[in-house]
């Protein structure tokens, strides 16, 4: 097996909130089924972008508008972009990563809701790497997540700064500049 594919919603990430009654709410809408008539409309602007770069904002502006609910775009984007991802589903993506199997989304989501779930998990294995930092009383001082191949750059409790992978360092690596002087004490 070479690669996988996965899907997003309710596989590597999952919605926080139900969309129907979040947006009845926000939008101040009547009833049950005006909540429905409205979510409909907003799938349609979603599927009308799903093979374009941009655009889904705009068809959002034009479905409040058909509402009469201008001037709530954020409140509405902030229920539609409530995502949060699966931890235990993304460390065994990471398990095969490691094993040399290549993983992908495959997802129908239009590209504004699937970036907002990419920097969601980016800030996510950045606070990983900070967390692993501060286990060793030192600090990661690379402010953004990329990839776990990419080099992030290190302060240990000594004060010695290095760059290592995130890959490298969540699965145990630490100060070389340490470790050396360890291995020599002990002589
Ligand atoms: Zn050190």
């Amino acid at each position: 097996m070479k690669h996988i594919l996965f899907d997003a919603d309710g596989v590597l990430q999952h919605a926080t909130q139900h969309w129907q009654p979040a947006l009845q709410s926000v939008l101040g809408l009547s009833d049950e089924a005006q909540a429905k008539a409205v979510l409909d409309d907003i799938f349609q602007a979603e599927t009308e972008v799903l093979e374009t770069e941009g655009g889904f904002a705009e068809r959002l502006e034009r479905v409040l508008a058909k509402w009469n609910r201008p001037g709530l775009l954020s409140q509405t984007l902030d229920v539609i972009h409530a995502i949060e991802v699966f931890d235990d589903v993304m460390s065994t993506v990471q398990a095969l990563r490691r094993r040399g199997v290549r993983c992908h989304v495959a997802s129908n989501q239009q590209c504004a809701r699937a970036e907002v779930g990419l920097a969601r998990r980016k800030h996510v294995n950045l606070s990983r790497l900070q967390e692993h930092a501060r286990t060793h009383g030192g600090e990661c001082l690379t402010e953004a997540y990329i990839t776990s191949r990419t080099y992030y750059r290190f302060r240990c409790a000594e004060g010695h700064e290095w760059e290592a992978r995130a890959g490298n360092v969540l699965q145990g690596g630490w100060c070389a500049t340490c470790r050396a002087a360890e291995r020599v004490g002990k002589r």
